[in-house]
């Protein structure tokens, strides 16, 4: 087979036979087919696409391109869950505590930050001493004892899907249905778990920038998944400001720690609660009811409190040590009154980067204390003078005053109230891929 023929034949529109699928992804895994032919094919398929047989066929190559885990000895308890990214979401924080604690079994990779997107991986370091790897043997063993462990990615884990990412990266080729449906069904039908729960963003923050898209994508995953075997759901929500109010590694660490505490902002725990009802429902067979009763009650009681503090010591951190605080605070603040109409998630999520919050290039060293804390929520009437956000940092104190207008800019402000807009747009269940 020759890739040139490959290529032609996506670039006339043509599907692709199942071997001419494997031969692409096995060829690049292991170095037989250069960058530049995989890079003209992603660009074919961006262009032309790629119809659901082809999505579960590439979705599986990437899945058995490296190692796969074997979570069979925890039945159907295993649930996994997975934001297509976002700015100020920290939900894995409360929801992979809160669902272990009520008796599911939690066994996780997560990322690290990307672009203006935050990872859980990087949050969970802001505990000095926290371990995100550990052995297959450690991992298993403590989501036996548990009931949770999250780790960050492994490289022999979906190896096919690291390389098509980088590249896809740096070719514009990200943003295609097929592909993101493929690179994250991948990952985590890899990851083992039998049951997946996926947060599909839309809006400002997100990949998906529109409701619509968003649930072209949802509904291709939960195809995928489905029709491999796995149960999966999605839920579309909102991406448009940030999720609750910090953004930021340590600052996202204390705001979960204060939904699992029973506080903190209502979006966030809206959306946690949610997810976990869905996480509940799919690996303990409960109807939806009973799993939101049950994900409520496991809030109240403090049990998905206590389940976070035992997780973060099991994997070397102390969760009784305060966390450090940043050295340097600026405020901001409205120059004029009315309502506050939208808050650009993506450029927060950038000035937070800028002072020291994610990484401008990959070797960057991570300043856990920087970040930003909003002080309004979308629609919240606005003084002149009123506290908008502060801004936090330890290592950048010279990228305040930027951060600051950046900041500002992100936000706009009205005379008449923004329309609200759905914290979750819609479900997608196996059920309703017919509709
Ligand atoms: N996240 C992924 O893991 N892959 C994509 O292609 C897009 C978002």
């Amino acid at each position: 087979m020759r890739m040139y023929d490959v290529i032609t034949k996506k670039k006339h529109g043509e599907a692709l036979t199942d071997a001419e699928i494997r031969f692409f992804v096995e060829g690049f895994t292991h170095g037989t087919i250069p960058d530049y032919q995989i890079s003209s094919l992603m660009m074919a398929i961006c262009l032309c696409g790629m119809n659901d047989e082809e999505t579960a066929i590439l979705t599986d190559a990437i899945t058995h391109s490296g190692d796969t885990l074997d979570l069979s000895r925890f039945g159907t308890l295993s649930v996994d869950k997975h934001s297509t990214g976002g700015v100020g979401d920290k939900t894995t924080l409360v929801v992979a505590p809160l669902v272990a604690a009520a008796g599911a079994r939690v066994a996780k990779m997560s990322g690290r930050g990307l672009g203006h997107t935050g990872g859980t991986v990087d949050k969970l370091e802001s505990f000095a001493g926290f371990r995100t790897t550990l052995s297959a043997d450690e991992f298993l063993s403590q989501v036996d004892q548990i009931g949770i462990a999250v780790i960050g990615q492994s490289g022999e884990l979906a190896p096919a899907d690291k390389k098509l990412y980088a590249l896809r990266d740096v070719t514009a080729t990200v943003d295609s249905i097929p592909l993101i449906t493929s690179s994250i069904m991948g990952k985590k039908l890899a990851a083992g778990s039998h049951s997946i729960v996926l947060d599909v963003k839309y809006g400002s923050g997100g990949f998906m920038k529109t409701p619509e898209d968003a649930e072209r994508l949802a509904r291709a995953m939960v195809t995928i998944g489905t029709a491999l075997g796995r149960n999966v759901a999605a839920l579309i929500t909102n991406m448009d400001a940030p999720l609750g109010l910090g953004i930021g590694n340590i600052i996202e660490v204390e705001e979960a720690r204060e939904v699992l505490r029973g506080r903190g902002p209502a979006d966030l725990r809206e959306v946690c609660l949610s997810l976990a009802t869905m996480m509940l429902h799919l690996s303990l067979g409960l109807t939806k009811e009973n799993a939101r009763a049950l994900a409520e009650q496991t809030l109240a009681s403090g049990a998905a409190d206590r389940k976070f503090n035992e997780w973060i010591a099991a994997q070397g951190g102390d969760p009784t040590v305060p966390l450090p605080r940043a050295a340097h605070t600026l405020d901001v603040r409205a120059d004029r009154d009315g309502y506050l109409a939208h808050v650009n998630a993506e450029s927060v999520g950038v000035a937070s980067v800028t002072l020291g919050g994610g990484r401008i290039t990959k070797a960057d060293e991570i300043d856990y204390t920087a970040g930003i804390i909003l002080h309004k929520k979308v629609g919240e009437t606005v003084k002149s003078g009123d506290l908008l956000a502060t801004l936090y940092t330890t290592e950048k104190e010279s990228a305040l005053t930027a951060a600051r207008d950046a900041v500002l800019r992100a936000i706009t402000l009205s005379d008449a109230a923004p329309d609200p807009i759905p914290l979750i747009y819609k479900i997608i269940t196996k059920e309703c891929l017919d509709a």
